[in-house]
């Protein structure tokens, strides 16, 4: 079992479809391990995605992060989910995006693309501990 982390980010949490993108995923038989709603402040995303620091999107993609409204914190669980949840979210650029994902189905443009997820195990194991305590995440 594998854990991954995800955010239902804030152009979806916008338009009510949290309930959709969750379904998607009990769907495909990730656990729910943790979840909470969080606004994200300005310092809490830069840290999130420091190791885009360097990126020409890192500033606005940030102040969307944090300015853009609440998002959904996940912690997923299933047997590769780090790499499962990225097929189910599809391509960054939605329009690269497979049919049947959820960026394809939901997301605006490349930078509100709907969810996030870990790219790697180190990664993974930073996000959520990055948002999560160890009692939060329940098996
Ligand atoms: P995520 O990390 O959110 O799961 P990803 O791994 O597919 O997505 P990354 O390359 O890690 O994509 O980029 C992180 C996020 O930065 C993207 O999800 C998107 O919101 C934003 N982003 C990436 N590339 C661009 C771009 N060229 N222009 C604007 N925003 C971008
Ligand atoms: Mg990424």
């Amino acid at each position: 079992m594998e854990r991954t982390f995800a955010i239902i980010k804030p152009d979806a949490v916008e338009r009510n479809l949290i309930g959709k993108i969750l379904e998607r995923i009990e769907s495909k038989g990730f656990r729910i391990a943790a979840m909470k709603r969080a606004r994200l402040t300005l310092e809490q995303a830069e840290g999130f995605y420091h190791v885009h620091k360097e990126r020409p999107f890192f500033k606005d993609l940030t102040t969307y992060m944090s300015a853009g409204g609440p998002v959904v914190l996940l912690v997923l669980e299933k047997d590769n989910a780090i790499t499962g949840w990225r097929e189910l979210m599809g391509a960054t650029n939605p329009k690269d995006a497979a049919d049947g994902t959820i960026r394809k189905e939901f997301a605006v443009d490349i930078e509100k693309n709907s969810v996030h997820g870990s790219d790697s195990p180190e990664n993974a194991a930073f996000e959520i501990s990055y948002f999560f305590s160890q009692t939060e995440i329940l098996s």
